[in-house]
């Protein structure tokens, strides 16, 4: 079952009309785990914010389909209602706001979406619990500001446990392990393992292989002045490491 299918997809950046995406396809079934690599400035966080419509970004061709209904249509929080999660390179602090009623809106607004019944505090409680625990997250994180102070590892790991709360279907990551050290990223890896079932699905950017040692992808795809010039298994992440991009470039 396809959950996101992205055809011919242009966009340029809206202040200049500069294009950045150039006729990229994609697609990720419900269960998969997809990999986008590629080199510094190929285009891969220009994708991430066009699927969750980054109002920086014009989207000048193609179409994307998520889970039957045209994305491109709906505004950025009515994506985030459907299902669709992105954790950002650098996730937001907000001061003031309280990490557990942060977790405690999000997760209402989208059940609130899904016509399912909104959750009092104290069942929300037991909602969490087990989340917490996939994401191994000390429940003191639940009464500080929303990533306010966070080491990068603990911001990382708040937005999976965010992941966890919405119950999103589709997962974007964009470089959940830049700034890591291995523990972390291995921490973080695993909380992301734990969330993973058939029935939903990621697509994880980064640079290096060293996360899909972690989270084992079924798709590796390689990205390239904006877009995919190569699908492959995970050996392709490998070839990568030992050849570097130059080897895999189109020209
Ligand atoms: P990646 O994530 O693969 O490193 P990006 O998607 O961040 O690449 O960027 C692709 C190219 O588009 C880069 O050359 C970048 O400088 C440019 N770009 C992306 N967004 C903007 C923006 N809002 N303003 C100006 N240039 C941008
Ligand atoms: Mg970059
Ligand atoms: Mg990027």
């Amino acid at each position: 079952k396809p959950f996101l299918h992205v055809e011919d997809l242009r966009a340029v950046i809206a202040e200049t009309d500069q294009e950045i995406l150039r006729g990229l396809n994609l697609t990720v079934n419900e269960g998969e785990v997809h990999a986008l690599m590629g080199k510094n400035g190929s285009g891969k966080s220009t994708l991430a914010k066009v699927l969750v419509g980054h109002p920086d970004y014009k989207v000048t061709g193609g179409k994307v389909v998520f889970k039957g209904e045209n994305l491109l249509e709906m505004d950025p929080e009515k994506r985030s209602h459907a299902g669709l999660f992105m954790s950002f390179q650098t996730p937001i602090e907000i001061p003031g706001v309280s990490n557990m009623d942060f977790m405690l809106m999000s997760c209402n607004a989208r059940r609130k979406a899904l016509g399912v019944p909104e959750l009092s505090p104290l069942d929300f409680w037991s909602f969490l619990y087990p989340k917490l625990q996939a994401v191994n997250m000390d429940p003191k994180f639940l009464n500080r500001n929303v990533n306010e102070g966070f080491s990068g590892g603990e911001k990382k790991r708040n937005e999976i446990l965010q992941l966890a709360v919405l119950e999103a279907d589709m997962a974007i990551l964009d470089e959940i392990d830049s700034g890591l050290d291995i523990d972390a990223l291995q921490d973080v890896a695993k909380a992301v393992n734990n969330l993973l079932t058939p029935r939903n699905s990621i697509l994880m950017i980064t640079h290096y292989q060293r996360l899909l040692d972690f989270i084992r992808p079924s798709y590796v795809h390689i990205m390239e002045n904006g877009t995919i010039i190569k699908t492959g298994d995970v050996s392709l992440a490998s070839q990568l490491e030992k050849e570097g991009y130059r080897s895999l470039s189109a020209a």
